[in-house]
């Protein structure tokens, strides 16, 4: 099978089902320049231990000592823009033939390029919250907050730190997203997983969800998975130049007179 072969194949499958949901990872966000942390010697965490700062614990023990890295990584993130992955979903979306956008990236950029449906199972830097009030402020305020404050601890009206909305160390992941992502996942004739090495929880599971309640996976990613001799389509190349040639092949395949496929 050529690589021409492999996207038609994938193709069919997607115009098959009545049910596609994307699961997607760090690989969908590296060409917006977004470094995937778990790559050795370019990894977001080089130069310090996450679990040891990114810590509910440290955040509610010294929110300075958290907040003086979490400002760096908002800086970091600022300025990144949704890549052409991201666009092709939310364009896969828009045409019926997607249902959903499960994400473990916390970097907002689906919702940017126009996701609609989209479950965040590690949450997101888009708002961070007070967790003595409740009270929710977007990014930009938080950062305008932390900027004026003399410690750069973002504060709440009511003076209490904020937290990102990003599930932390030591933390649960958020309980309605998570309920979410299974729902859709057992739902699925076709699940797209796109630039994750589904070895982190909850990514790691839900594809078997989707196996084990009859569905089918498809693998877009470089790295090697532990599910891939039970995907039906597995792509290696370039996460963005598959996912091009998929949609050029949706295109081709859906308004082809012969209607074949
Ligand atoms: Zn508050």
């Amino acid at each position: 099978m050529t690589p021409g072969d492999a996207a038609r194949r994938l193709a069919e499958l997607v115009l098959r089902s009545e049910r596609t949901v994307a699961l997607t990872g760090a690989g969908i966000s590296v060409p917006s320049g977004i470094p995937d942390f778990r790559s050795p010697g370019t990894g977001l965490w080089e130069r310090v231990d996450p679990m040891e700062i990114a810590h509910i614990d440290v955040f509610r023990r010294d929110p300075e000592r958290f907040w003086a890295f979490y400002g760096q990584r908002f800086q970091t993130l600022n300025d990144k823009r949704p890549n052409r992955g991201h666009e092709l979903l939310a364009r896969l979306e828009g045409s019926g033939l997607l249902q959903a956008v499960i994400t473990q990236n916390i970097d907002d950029l689906h919702r940017r390029a126009g996701t609609q449906e989209l479950v965040e199972v590690h949450g997101t830097i888009a708002h961070s919250s007070c967790l003595r009030c409740g009270a929710s402020y977007p990014l930009q305020e938080v950062r305008a907050r932390q900027a004026a404050d003399g410690r750069r601890v973002p504060r709440c009206d009511c003076r209490e730190p904020l937290k990102p909305d990003v599930v932390l160390f030591g933390e649960y992941l958020p309980a309605r997203a998570l309920e979410r992502a299974v729902q859709l996942a057992e739902q699925a004739d076709l699940m797209l997983c796109i630039g994750t090495s589904l070895e982190v929880y909850p990514v790691a599971e839900l594809p078997l969800r989707t196996l084990a309640a009859g569905g089918q996976l498809a693998i877009i990613t470089r790295s090697p998975t532990p599910l891939d001799g039970r995907a039906a389509s597995r792509l290696d190349g370039d996460v963005v130049d598959e996912l091009d040639a998929l949609w050029a092949d949706v295109q081709a395949t859906r308004y082809s007179p012969a209607g074949s496929g």
